[in-house]
Order: structure tokens, then sequence, then C-alpha cells
């Protein structure tokens, strides 16, 4: 029995072919022999022998290898905060405010008054305060660490009262238990899972450092429930001077009530209920960059922002300029329902997403078979967790390679594009394709169609 791995050609007969050898005009020699090498390793461990055009799996190799592995893409679920294709996709006031930032100098620990040193903290704290009718405002890296941040500074060494329904888990390993003990605390449980009363806080109130509640933004309870409002819980802590953090998660600002979107806490609610320091996400609800907000009273806002953890949890410029132009959008809610994607998306009516699924389908080869019909849209992101909002969905029937082949070649191409898949055909949810993606999901679905 002949070894057919055994003819496989060389690194230098391979890099003799003049097709590879055109290779090396343009790119590095190192990539294409890296590239040659990973071939060749592949086809040895295949076990049959398959014939191979090797100009062909090597040139594709470079290509591989040299993209980005971060990319945009085309989110065609619908879910609007889809938390692993990248939450809120920004404004293009914010887009504009990052290259500004991005591409020269900055003010961003600068005060063009005094030519001294100036403060990151001060970018968004005027608007964070004006737009939550905060005293003070911090921004850090993201949400987990304003809370791990606030505990911490407020709370080191002693205990944190919390309800024993909100010991939540929010999804990528943030669990409240743990991110409690790590910044040093200890978890006290009040209530119980189900019902939880303004008396179980008070009876264990004594010698406690701070009480914590935090929003349940991914799932919601029914049935025989109880916890007191914010208002109440705030009025309890200041009667005996211990703080209140409130952890409300979205970042919502806006009043999504007219479109159907209610039970989500806002910020300046939770801020008007009277908690000393309220903490939520710049890329949820709010729908800016990755961040975390602290607003508050100045008195606990200033402690954090002395801790060493605000140095090692601090934003970067790229956020903070991206933050700072989202929130000014805010200072005019009908513009900021217009220009945020994520409320934009949140807002659409019901005619405009037929429209654009009408448009779609029409554009869309015959042989997918597209047809219109009603469905649901999720919020995502762990916000809204029981909203559905109605959309037009375009139904695709990708033939004998299946939904969910023609899913991964749709994921495989270029621009990649994402879809739902169910009962093995394929659905697009015009809800979070961009006006702009339109053509280009357009020419990817073609593509996959005659790959
Ligand atoms: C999402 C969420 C967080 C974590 O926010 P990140 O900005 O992703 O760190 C914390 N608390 C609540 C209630 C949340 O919903």
């Amino acid at each position: 029995m002949t070894d057919p791995r055994r003819d496989l050609p060389s690194v230098d007969q391979l890099l003799g072919d003049p097709a590879v050898a055109a290779l090396l005009a343009v790119a590095p020699r190192d990539t294409v022999v890296g590239a040659v090498r990973r071939v060749l390793q592949a086809a040895r461990r295949r076990r049959t022998a398959r014939p191979i055009d090797w100009a062909e799996a090597i040139l594709e190799e470079v290509h591989r290898t040299g993209q980005r592995t971060l990319r945009p893409v085309i989110n065609a679920t619908g879910v609007v905060l889809h938390t692993n294709l990248g939450r809120a996709p920004l404004a293009a006031a914010a887009v504009e405010a990052v290259a500004a930032v991005a591409s020269g100098y900055s003010t961003l620990e600068y005060d063009l008054s005094t030519g001294a040193r100036g403060l990151r903290t001060d970018h968004a704290r005027r608007l964070l305060g004006e737009l939550t009718g905060a005293e003070g405002a911090l921004v850090v890296n993201n949400a987990a660490g304003a809370l791990v941040l606030a505990l911490n500074a407020l709370a080191e060494g002693r205990r944190v009262l919390i309800s024993r329904g909100e010991l939540i888990e929010i999804g990528g390993s943030f669990r409240i238990p743990e991110i409690i003990s790590r910044s040093g605390c200890l978890l006290h449980e009040v209530g119980t899972t189900n019902r939880t009363h303004l008396s179980d806080y008070a009876e264990a109130l004594e010698g406690a450092a701070a009480i914590l509640t935090v929003h349940r933004s991914n799932f919601t309870q029914a049935g025989f429930v109880a916890s007191p409002g914010p208002a109440e819980i705030a009025a309890l802590a200041r009667s005996k001077g211990i703080p209140y953090i409130h952890d409300v998660g979205s970042g919502l600002l806006a009043d999504l009530t007219p479109w159907g979107l209610a039970g989500e806490p806002r910020v300046m609610d939770a801020v008007a209920d009277g908690a000393d320091l309220v903490i939520f996400s710049g890329d949820k609800l709010l729908g800016g960059p990755q961040a975390g907000c602290v607003v508050g009273r100045e008195e606990p806002v200033a402690a954090c922002a002395r801790s060493p953890l605000a140095r090692a949890f601090r934003a970067d410029k790229l956020t903070l300029a991206a933050l700072e132009a989202t929130l000014h959008l805010y200072r005019d809610p009908e513009r900021a329902a217009r220009e945020i994607p994520v409320l934009a998306m949140l807002t659409v009516s019901q005619e405009e997403l037929a429209e654009r699924a009408g448009r779609i389908a029409a554009l869309l080869p015959a042989a997918l078979a597209p047809r219109l019909e009603a469905g649901d849209s999720a919020v995502g992101g762990g916000s809204f967790p029981d909203a559905a909002l109605a959309t037009t969905l375009v139904r695709l029937s990708p033939g004998r390679i299946g939904a969910a082949g023609f899913a991964l070649r749709l994921r495989l191409g270029e621009p990649p594009v994402i879809v739902r898949v169910a009962d093995d055909q394929i659905l697009l949810d015009p809800r979070t394709i961009a006006a702009a993606d339109e053509s280009p999901l357009i020419g990817a679905l073609t593509t996959a169609l005659s790959a």
C-alpha cells in the first residue's frame, strides 16, 4: 500500500509555482511561506489523497490570514442590542467625534482656558448631570466595572444589603454575588427570591455599609412577587445615613412607552427617586459606546473618582468622545430618536418596516422564493426581555443546501451577513438592516446563492 501523503510537494516546489511566486510580489515572504506550510499540513492530515489546486489553496490561505478578525457585519436578525454583534451601533455624530479625536491630539486632560492639566472625567460630566438631574457623574470602562468601583469605594470590608430576588446573572460571567465579593464587600441577603419588603432591609440596616438594588434586566418575575420601590428604599437608607446604590443596567434616557416599551427604569427616574449612586451601561438603550456611567450625589461620586480602581477602569478618549456626542443628541429628544440608531430602530413604524421588507424581497433572486410575513423583533442586550416588537420578515428558501448551510455561506461572505434560521428556512428582519446595508445585503445573498 502506498501512502499518498508521501507524494506531497515540498515547500520550495510550491514557492516555485508561478502563481505562488507572483504572490511574493504583493505579500511579505513570511506570510506566503506560512500559508504554504499550513496548506501542506492540512493536506498531510487529510486521510484521502484528493487532488489539490495548490496555488488556489495557498492564495485563499494568504487572503484569510490577511483579513482583520474584528469586521463589520450586517445584522439581519432584528435583535437591536445584539451583544455578540457589538451592541449599539453609534450615531453618525458620535462616529465623527471619535474620528476627530482619534486622528490627532485632543483636550483629553487639558484645560484650554488655563493651559494647564484638566480632568478626563470632566468631559461627559456636565451633560450627564443635565440629562439625568444628578449632581455628579463619572464614566468608566463598562457598567460591571462601575459597580465594582462603587461597591469598593463605599463599602469595602463591610456588609452590602441586597434582595435575594436580585442575586442575578447578567451574562458573560457577570454574577452579582461574585461582583459583591470581588469588590471586597460582604454580601448580606435580605428577603426571599419572590418577595422582599422594606422591613427586610430595615431589620438588617444596623451596621451595614450600603444597600444595593439591581434591575432584573434579562428576565421578569410574575405571580406572588413584591419589592419596595426605589424611592422607599432611598428614604430608608437616608434615614440611617447609609448610601443606596441602584444598578439600572440599560441606561435608558428616552421615553419609549409610546412604542409599547415599558418596565425598564429610566436613569433620571432612579436619580429623582433618591439613589445616592445610579449605575448604567453606555452601549445598551442609551445607544452610545461601551462605557459604565456612575451618576448621583456629589460626595459618593467623588469617592468613586478618588479610588485607585477609577484609574484602573478609566474610559479612553474614543469612548469619551463618542459618549459626549451621543449625550449631546439627547438635548433634543426628537433628534435623539431620529439620529441614535438604537432609538431609531426601536421606534421605526410598522409601515416603514413593511416597506423595507418589500424593497429587499423585490430585489432578491426568485430562486430564493422571497415572501413577506408578520413577525416579531427582540430588543436584546438584556433589555425589555418580554417585549416583542411587530415587524415584517422576509422568508427565504435556500433549496438543496439547506438553511444552516446557506447561513454559513452568508457568514463567510463579504460582507458577512447574520440571519435568523427557522424551520430550515432563512428569515431577514429589516429592523436592524440599515438603509446603507440594503444593497450589500442583496449582493451577499445573490453571491451566496450562486456559490
Ligand atoms: C448589562 C448590565 C450590566 C453590565 O453592563 P456592562 O456595561 O456590559 O458591563 C450590569 N448591570 C445590569 C443590571 C445590566 O443590565
